[in-house]
């Protein structure tokens, strides 16, 4: 059987085999780069160049109270400025339709995921006796390993998680059925598969922004998720007080009431200072191509400074589509048995002109049937394995960040670019 071949100047390794030289002078060759994670600090350095006008002071006297919003009684620890800034962000972009609908803001997408799910199958149990069951919630493989790995540690009362979608088709009954579009972790568009009437689908809409995908029309869903994590980089805002904010678009009052009496009494709300931080960021995102004199059709005389750096997604598509190329480079030339999906180009609204997808995660296929995270593991990669993403995948598949930093994305290449097929 063939096997790959790790050889660079300070490392032999057959990944089939054994390692058979592995005296490493280099610093860099012992150093294990983490793609594990979709940590997307690629958009360090786009923040860094805005730092001073995309700040927020916090006063110690700031922010005391529980309450922001008194004159709205359902929604009172959510900032009207917070609401507005979301709402404003979609219409600019185009991906998504925001206005009349609730928006909930939550802390990371666990508690809203599981917050919609409970919400969800409350609903559907007080409609539908369902004998008692448990509601079962599937999404199709591919699936983002988060899902299953929540629900069960959650050991709901409400539903539980029964995997892939496709397997599901036959069965009877009441459903939630998840959709992640672009998919994570293989990048696709996706649409539900189950397609039955008693059931509900939750939209994971975290990778539909123009630098991952083409947008082509705006996402229109019952329960729709976003996160700032994924939008401009800022996932890391949870520490502590401060959190990042994901939110869940509901357009049906009931599920929206439901979503917002189990986020007062799982979380106590969310944190002030997260919303402004995110406020300040999504109105900085939406100044840029609604007041950008590049982008207005009277040009005034003078840019202000903060026009003077490019739109965020257009940074966003230019890196994740120049990593993109150069992987795809690395694998033509030097690695013909590992293959990484296709993409198409759809014309994108927001661009107003044909892109082509350039998703967060490179889903990278071992064609001549490696484990691959054991290769991976031998170039001193830590990637998500594919058995992680369904009980069905392959294991020679390997899910690999594509929104790091530069340096390891760089030492991915070269250590990729390393791997021989031999006989
Ligand atoms: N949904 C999808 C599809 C994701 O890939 C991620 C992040 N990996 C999330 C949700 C969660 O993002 P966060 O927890 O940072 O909100």
């Amino acid at each position: 059987m063939e096997s790959l071949l790790h050889d660079s100047k300070k490392t032999l390794v057959t990944i089939n085999g054994i390692m058979k030289d592995h005296n490493s002078s280099s610093e860099n060759n012992n150093v294990v780069i983490n793609l594990d994670h979709g940590d997307p600090k690629m958009f360090y350095s786009y923040w860094k160049k805005v730092d001073n006008e995309c700040s927020v002071t916090i006063k110690a006297s700031d922010l005391i109270s529980y309450f922001v919003n008194p004159k709205e009684a359902d929604f009172f620890y959510q900032m009207p400025g917070f609401n507005d800034a979301i709402r404003r962000v979609h219409r600019v972009i185009g991906n998504a339709v925001a206005e009349d609908r609730y928006i909930i803001g939550g802390t990371g997408s666990s508690q809203l995921f599981i917050t919609a799910l409970r919400a969800l199958a409350l609903s559907i149990k007080e409609t539908n006796s369902n004998g008692g069951k448990r509601i079962p919630v599937v999404c199709a493989e591919p699936y983002y390993s988060y899902y299953g790995e929540a629900i069960e540690q959650e050991r709901s009362k409400l539903f539980e998680w029964q995997g892939d979608a496709n397997t599901f088709q036959e069965k009877s009954g009441p459903y939630v059925e998840v959709v992640t579009s672009p998919n994570n972790p293989d990048g696709t568009i996706r649409t539900p598969v189950v397609n039955r009437e008693e059931g509900v689908v939750i939209y994971d809409l975290a990778y539909y922004w123009p630098h991952y995908t083409p947008i082509t029309s705006p996402a229109d869903y019952d329960v729709m998720l976003f996160t700032m994590s994924k939008t401009s980089g800022h996932a890391g805002s949870r520490v502590g007080v401060t959190t990042y904010y994901r939110w869940a678009i509901i357009r049906d009052q009931d599920t929206a009431k439901k979503m917002k009496k189990q986020i007062l009494l799982t979380s106590i709300r969310s944190s002030h200072e997260g919303q402004l931080r995110a406020t300040k960021i999504l109105n900085f995102i939406a100044d840029k191509y609604e007041h950008d004199p590049y982008y207005m059709v009277e040009k005034p005389s003078k840019v202000p400074k903060l026009f003077e750096v490019e739109g965020l997604f257009e940074y966003g598509h230019r890196v994740l589509g120049q990593r993109w190329e150069k992987l795809r480079a690395v694998v033509v030339q030097h690695t013909p048995r590992i293959r990484l999906p296709d993409f198409s180009p759809s014309f994108c609204n927001f661009m107003g002109k044909l892109t082509s997808p350039t998703p967060a995660f490179a889903w990278v296929e071992f064609e001549s049937g490696e484990d691959a995270e054991e290769v991976m593991r031998k170039l001193k990669f830590q990637g998500r394995n594919g058995s992680r993403f369904g009980i069905n995948v392959s294991r020679r598949y390997i899910r690999a960040n594509m929104m790091g930093d530069d340096s390891s994305f760089n030492l991915f290449l070269e250590r990729l670019s390393s791997l021989r097929i031999v006989d």
